[in-house]
């Protein structure tokens, strides 16, 4: 079941990070946010503080990961002083120690609480704390292979548990009972968990975009929004179909042609030099032309790597320039309070032709 993957350059990343400090005004940046210290260390704990000085790495835990920090490190490569401190206030000593020969240190603003900010503020007397936004972020906008290679995985067993679960839809199982076999399907093809709690919503629950599985059975001749996606080696798939049992009539039909035109669009616009401003556009204009743009309620789609939700947003917002190595979703939506919704939703990565999709699973409304 384990996936031959290839290799990621997990120990060239923190020298790419350094490079971005003299823009960002800083001699070191705080690492805080976790999936960004297990992108720069390969480390998957639940507590760390990782400080990336100008060469080299401080890796601040606790007796907890003790073993399994010494060994995630060292299986990417990564040289780092492993500290591993019982108390929260001996790994703030150590923290001060390691933050000390930087006078202007960055510190994740999106990440750190108002309480550590206090509690640094404090501590951090000879340095000058600067609040940064996103910098692990923008680099992690740009897969490497090994990185594609993982969501790619993750998108294939998301297809084939939901092929082989379809069929069962048939049965009239609750929303509930689908998205467990879903998860149950995802899990026995070798994934480590869903990628975010699985979306079945049928008929009138479909309107809501974040609706949760309900004990409602799933009928014939209606709409069911499947959105749902699973972890392997840390990477997220997404991915979201919307099917019926049977003939969901004349309406329910329109409305799901007018989305996958809209999906279509958006998908053809995905290809390095756009702004995610122009996919959002080529989306939402096929649903605006069609009457349904009020219906439209969210962006059309959102980065996806060791996150669900990464950058870029792909939003009618000013954002990001696509480049080769992104990863980003196309999602449009139309949703008809009281009677349901439509939502189609492909991964795709961006290459230097344009952009391939790394969710195959055929886009049929019948089933
Ligand atoms: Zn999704
Ligand atoms: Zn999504």
């Amino acid at each position: 079941m384990t996936p031959d993957l290839p290799p990621m350059d997990v120990r060239g990343r923190a020298s790419r990070l350094r490079g971005r400090f003299p823009e960002v005004g800083i001699d070191a940046l705080v690492v805080t946010h976790l999936p960004n210290i297990r992108y720069l260390t390969g480390f998957t704990g639940s507590a760390a503080v990782l400080v990336v000085g100008s060469d080299d790495l401080v890796f601040v835990t606790d007796g907890r990961y003790q073993a399994q920090a010494a060994e995630q490190l060292a299986a990417t490569g990564i040289e780092a002083v492993v500290v591993v401190r019982a108390t929260q206030a001996e790994q703030r000593r150590a923290l001060m120690d390691a933050v000390k020969p930087f006078p202007r240190l960055g510190l994740e603003a999106h990440a750190v609480t108002w309480a550590q900010q206090r509690e640094w503020c404090e501590a951090f007397t000879t340095n000058l704390l600067v609040p940064t936004v996103g910098e692990v972020e923008a680099l992690r906008r740009v897969k490497e292979r090994g990185e594609v290679e993982r969501i790619r995985y993750a998108c294939g067993i998301a297809d084939d548990a939901l092929g082989e679960l379809l069929p069962t839809l048939s049965q009239q199982p609750t929303e509930r009972e689908f998205a467990l076999e879903l998860e149950v399907a995802m899990r026995r093809r070798g994934a480590t968990g869903t990628s975010f709690p699985t979306i079945v919503a049928s008929g009138p629950n479909g309107a809501k975009p974040h609706s949760r599985p309900t004990e409602r059975p799933i009928e014939r001749r209606e709409l069911v929004v499947i959105d749902f996606g699973c972890v392997v080696d840390g990477y997220c798939s997404d991915m979201t179909r919307t099917v019926s049992v049977g003939d969901p009539g004349p309406e329910a039909r329109h409305v799901w042609d007018v989305v996958l035109a809209s999906q279509q669009a958006g998908r053809d616009a995905v290809r390095a030099g756009v702004t995610c401003q122009a996919i959002d556009s080529a989306s939402r204009e096929v649903i605006e032309a069609a009457g349904l743009g009020d219906r439209f309620t969210h962006s059309t789609g959102h980065g996806v790597g060791l996150e669900i939700h990464e950058a870029p947003r792909v939003a009618r917002t000013v954002g990001d320039t696509v480049a080769p190595g992104y990863v980003v979703t196309v999602e449009p939506g139309v949703y008809l309070p009281g009677v349901g919704g439509v939502r189609i939703e492909d991964t795709v990565v961006v290459t230097d032709e344009g952009s391939n999709p790394l969710t195959a699973f055929p886009k049929e409304l019948v089933v």
